[in-house]
């Protein structure tokens, strides 16, 4: 094997394709060098050593020693200096490079090849002694921490004791002589720390650093990011060993960091920083401000320092030609650093620069626009989940805002709502119809239900990662996360703050834009789906293949889902209608009656506003499809629960509480999931059915007449297990449909499908579908019942089966496509059997998944359904699955 591969002076052994063995540093170098761009020559130790190094008790391969000799001269040939010369010694850098940039491990050792001897060839070479003996120490703190492990503070304290005496307040107060008088200081520390001294040997500095690198592939900090990333130990890292220029040669010499566009916004502009006379540690430190790039930043950003433009015309001018060449050859953005050594930049890194949404959408955009990409490559260029940021409604800035409190923003976003204390309340209220701002101290994984539940999350303790952080930016929900001037009371069921006190109930808004907490309701602004995401969403309409439609019942949600580009409805969850109003309280009396007759009386109540609901959504969504599910929750859940509520509905039905409590007691069941629910409640009880097909074909009538287009319901019946269910329910509602075409001489085109959210309904799926004239998979059911795990009690124990690797990810977010995803396979492939040609769709959770949306179109299904706000996060996934 070959284990070194050197590059430099316009050529290089390796090139960018070789990422896997030589990381993602070490060939993006390579391919800088052979495309002649300005980079120090040097070489790089593959990840393969790496991988020897672990699976040899940390040893090299025999003929690594050699290599990396024959690489140290080359390098010193291109440069003119050899390693550990005293006279015109060649110093190098030691960089880690994986193939995904990785946080944790050894970063950098600059300046390395220095001791007491070469030290003064560089102030000789220089012609500057404080350049060189400043390089000497800033090598020993480096070194001693990163390769030794001598924590850093104790040289920070020599410096700061030696400072205080000479009366200096910053470093570059120092002269040479003075680096000079703290260098042995520096040196008793190591030995005093280590009991040894710091090594003067160039060659035992280099393994050193070297064996540092591969240690810190294993250290704690590194296993836990793989971990997180999925990214698996085998991979390796390289190592990188690269002649030094120096950023810290005095006033011509600098080093910075700069985007080929800018990482926030997406601006075609360099954008970035630089500081004089520095090397590139010092930038990272923030000890200094440093200085803008161009003129045109530094004039926005009002800084009295000259930008780079001005002040290295010639390095800058060199940048931008460079930048040029790197985004067409790497046809991306790009995040640069470079160093400027006496005038002349040389390039250090370039690798495809991270981004926000909204840079990433016009980035792409722009770079098609500009011919450096496809439109295909664009679509590919944006994560979908990505989108949620820039989906969200944000407060109106030219509202009133009445600031509470400030916590972080975690979560994009705001939103408004009763404030609760507990995910119980949020839950109930949401089920209620209303909307609420979960108020907790800081949440659990016992308050993902509440947090679906409300419409935004506020806690008091956490930052950025805490868990309502992490977990609402997943829900893409509004989260403000620490605000911890706020002070909740659980008991009194209270949140006091600025010396206000708001009690359950109170209005509130968030902005996860910026941490604001708010009192009262402010006024919102839609998201501008206008500019680069109309552009893409465009392009990703013409590739994909499958339809897109949402989640919704109420008008607003049908009207958002519009807006976002929904293609019809798939799935109108008819029971969250019950809730709006007071048109609960016919819903009790039906669920209370005493006979069929009872029932009929309460049901013939709901009928003209479940009509008007239809109305309504027909008329949104005119000219597209709309799924309307018949009740599926067991009929317990619209029972009031609390003694006071009893109280409260008994007096307003004109009832006893007694016959309140004993139908609750009758409806009691031990496991509702698996009760009386879906269309067993069509069985029993067929006039509710038989209600909702005629709202339903009634309103079609109606909004068919208003808008002058026929509107084709499809009814479509929950929790199906047998074909004789079907039957049933179908023949209750084929014979509503004869009796509103008779009476309203309207013959409105309809169909009956049917969800396929059982076990046995997916095996039995070529009989169903004789009866079914769609499918609409219910995938938070069928998670449910093919996995035997609760969706509403997983939260508890599903985080040890991710974490332990049991399962991949959470299967009620993401399909599990080995289990569930083989019964959608088999019930698609059997419905299409029976019935050619059968429209399939799927509406549970995983509707809005990208990677669900991915095995979804290797099915073949029709169209995926999902909420509103994840309409465009689906469009833009279906457009990559095709591709
Ligand atoms: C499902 O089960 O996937 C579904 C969409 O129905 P619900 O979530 O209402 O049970
Ligand atoms: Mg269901």
């Amino acid at each position: 094997a070959k284990w070194v591969y050197t590059f430099g002076d316009g050529k290089a052994e390796g090139e960018a394709g070789m990422k896997n063995l030589l990381g993602g540093k070490g060939a993006n170098l390579a391919e800088m060098s052979n495309l002649g761009l300005p980079v120090p020559p040097g070489f790089t130790i593959t990840t393969e050593v790496c991988t020897y190094y672990y699976d040899h008790g940390s040893s090299y391969p025999p003929e690594l020693k050699g290599e990396v000799e024959k690489a140290l001269a080359y390098v010193g040939r291109l440069t003119g200096r050899t390693f550990g010369d005293a006279e015109n010694p060649l110093l190098v850098s030691v960089r880690s490079g994986a193939r995904a940039s990785m946080p944790g491990m050894m970063d950098t050792v600059l300046n390395l090849g220095l001791n007491d001897l070469t030290v003064q060839a560089l102030a000789k070479g220089a012609g500057d002694e404080r350049f060189a003996y400043d390089s000497y120490r800033r090598f020993i703190t480096m070194y001693s921490n990163v390769v030794l492990g001598v924590e850093h503070h104790h040289f920070e304290e020599a410096l700061d004791e030696y400072k205080d005496r000479r009366g200096y307040s910053l470093d570059t107060d120092l002269t040479a002589d003075d680096w000079k008088a703290l260098i042995p200081r520096y040196k008793a520390i190591i030995e005093k720390e280590l009991g040894k001294a710091f090594p003067q040997e160039p060659e035992e500095q280099l393994w050193g650093a070297i064996g540092a690198v591969f240690g810190s592939w294993m250290n704690n900090r590194a296993i836990k990011y793989r971990e997180l990333h999925g990214i698996p130990a085998s991979w390796g890292t390289a190592v990188n060993v690269q002649a030094m220029v120096f950023g810290n040669m005095g006033e011509t010499s600098a080093t910075g960091v700069a985007f080929t566009r800018n990482p926030s916004t997406g601006e075609k502009e360099l954008y970035g920083e630089f500081l004089i006379n520095a090397q590139g540690e010092d930038v990272v430190a923030g000890i200094r401000t440093p200085q803008d790039i161009t003129e045109k930043a530094r004039v926005a950003s009002g800084s009295d320092k000259p930008s780079m433009e001005r002040a290295m015309a010639d390095a800058y001018h060199e940048l931008v030609r460079i930048y040029g060449i790197l985004e067409k050859h790497y046809r991306d953005m790009q995040d640069m650093e470079f160093t400027v050594e006496t005038g002349k930049l040389w390039m250090l890194q370039t690798r495809n620069g991270k981004r926000t949404a909204k840079a990433a959408l016009r980035i792409a955009v722009e770079l098609a626009s500009e011919g450096l990409i496809t439109q295909e490559e664009a679509i590919t260029r944006v994560e979908p989940a990505a989108l949620d940021q820039l989906l969200h409604p944000m407060i109106d800035p030219k509202a009133d805002r009445k600031i509470l409190a400030t916590g972080l923003p975690a979560s994009p976003g705001a939103a408004s709502g009763e404030v609760v204390f507990n995910s119980e309340d949020a839950e109930a209220a949401k089920k209620a119809g209303r909307k609420v701002i979960l108020v907790r101290i800081e949440t659990s994984p016992e308050d993902i239900h509440g947090m679906h539940a409300a419409e935004g999350i506020l806690t008091t303790r956490g930052g950025m990662t805490s868990h309502a952080a992490v977990v609402a930016r997943g829900m893409g929900k509004p989260c403000v996360s620490g605000a911890g001037s706020i002070r909740v009371d659980y008991n009194g069921q209270t949140m006091s703050v600025a010396g206000q006190t708001l009690k359950k109930g109170d209005i509130l808004t968030i902005d996860g834009a910026n941490g604001q907490v708010l009192l009262g309701q402010v006024k919102m602004l839609e998201p501008e789906l206008s500019g680069e995401f109309a552009t893409l969403m465009g392009w990703a309409d013409k590739v994909r293949q499958m339809k897109v439609r949402a989640n919704a019942e109420t008008p607003l949600d049908a009207k958002t889902a519009r807006n976002f580009g929904a293609e019809g409805i798939g799935l109108c969850r008819t029971e969250h209608m019950f809730f709006e109003g007071d048109r609960i309280i016919a819903v009790r009396e039906m669920i209370l009656a005493d006979d069929e007759a009872g029932r009929r009386a309460a049901l013939a109540k709901l009928l003209p506003m479940q009509r008007a609901d239809f109305v309504q959504l027909f008329t949104i969504m005119s000219g597209l499809p709309v799924t309307i599910r018949l009740l599926d929750p067991p009929l317990h859940e619209f029972l009031p629960h609390t003694e006071t509520e009893m109280q409260e509905v008994a007096t307003a039905m004109k009832a006893s509480v007694d016959k309140l409590k004993r139908r609750a007691a009758e409806l009691h069941e031990f496991n509702p999931m698996l009760g009386f629910r879906g269309c067993r409640l069509a069985v029993a009880y067929p006039e509710i059915a038989e209600m909702q097909a005629r709202a339903i074909l009634e309103a079609a009538v109606e909004a068919g007449r208003a808008t002058g287009k026929p509107i084709v319901p499809e009814i479509m019946v929950p929790l199906v297990m047998t074909k004789a269910e079907l039957d049933l329910v179908k023949a209750r509602i084929v014979a509503m449909a004869e009796a509103v075409a008779k009476e309203t001489g309207v013959k409105v085109e309809y169909q009956v499908g049917t969800m396929i959210e059982l076990p046995r309904a997916a095996l039995r799926a070529s009989e169903i579908a004789e009866t079914a004239e769609f499918f609409s998979f219910g995938t938070n059911d069928l998670t449910q019942t093919a996995l035997g795990i609760s969706r509403d009690d997983a939260a508890s124990f599903l985080g040890s089966y991710t974490q332990k690797g049991i399962l991949p990810a959470d299967p009620f977010v993401t399909i599990d496509q080995e289990g569930v995803g083989e019964l959608i396979r088999i019930a698609a492939e059997r419905g299409r059997t029976a019935r050619r040609g059968i429209k399939l769709g799927i509406c549970g959770e995983h509707g809005g998944d990208p990677a669900s949306i991915h095995f979804c179109q290797s099915v073949g299904l029709d169209y995926v359904s999902c909420s509103p706000y994840r309409v465009p996060i689906a469009r833009l996934a279906a457009a990559q699955a095709a591709l």
